[in-house]
């Protein structure tokens, strides 16, 4: 579809659900080159996501002439950290460890901000930190972690065909989520483009879509 066509989907569901629910676009361009994220970027987008820091790092030489917003968003080996941080992404959406966040503080000159991501549908093939763990470790990065700017939680949604599944895993990182608002939780990233209608119905404010933008 084209970004219009979703941004009007987006519209729709997060009408319905409040109209002061405000829903940011990432456009995940893993799946495609920087001629298509420079098409994008013309039609107004300017966040974009990708979740190889090898990738990240050619797009950025490519496209070093636009202000374009980078959030990282996969798997983030220890021995890739230095070369991410030198890119200077916008974010960092896959924090899913408590040793990932002090590795990074550690070897970070300033605050990055962070998403703490959660395996909500306890699927062992995914990455992200188990559901019971994520409000003590959010706050334990908080407290212990001064280059971490957390600014709250993602999470992919269950793999499955059964919608009730996935609104169960979107609904119980919304819950976590909430209860991580007055330690200054601001972003709910959840929805990929199989899925986004329903993480906005379940409060996500923020959507990583890339086959749906790219194919
Ligand atoms: C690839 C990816 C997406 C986008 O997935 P699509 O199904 O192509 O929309 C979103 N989030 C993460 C973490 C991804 O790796």
């Amino acid at each position: 579809m084209t970004l219009d066509e979703l941004i009007q989907k987006v519209e729709k569901a997060r009408l319905e659900v409040n109209e002061h629910l405000i829903v940011k676009i990432v456009a995940v361009s893993k799946y495609s080159n920087s001629d298509a994220v420079k098409k994008l970027y013309n039609e107004g987008q300017r966040a974009f996501g990708e979740n190889r820091v090898q990738v990240l790092e050619e797009k950025i030489n490519d496209l070093n002439d636009l202000p374009i917003e980078w959030h990282f968003i996969g798997n983030l080996q220890k021995n890739k950290i230095n070369k991410l941080l030198k890119l200077d992404p916008f974010m960092i959406q896959s924090i899913n460890s408590l040793e990932l966040a002090k590795e990074i503080n550690k070897r970070a000159t300033k605050p990055i901000r962070c998403l703490l991501e959660i395996n909500s549908a306890k699927e062992e093939s995914k990455e992200g930190l188990q559901p019971e763990l994520a409000i003590d470790t959010y706050n334990e990065i908080l407290e212990t972690c001064p280059n971490i700017n957390l600014q709250g939680v993602m999470t992919i949604g269950a793999h499955s065909d059964d919608e009730k599944e996935i609104i169960k895993s979107f609904e119980l990182t919304h819950s976590i989520f909430e209860k991580l608002q007055n330690r200054g939780a601001k972003v709910c990233s959840m929805g990929m483009s199989s899925d986004f209608e329903l993480a906005i119905k379940c409060g996500s404010n923020m959507i990583r879509v890339g086959n749906a933008l790219f194919k």
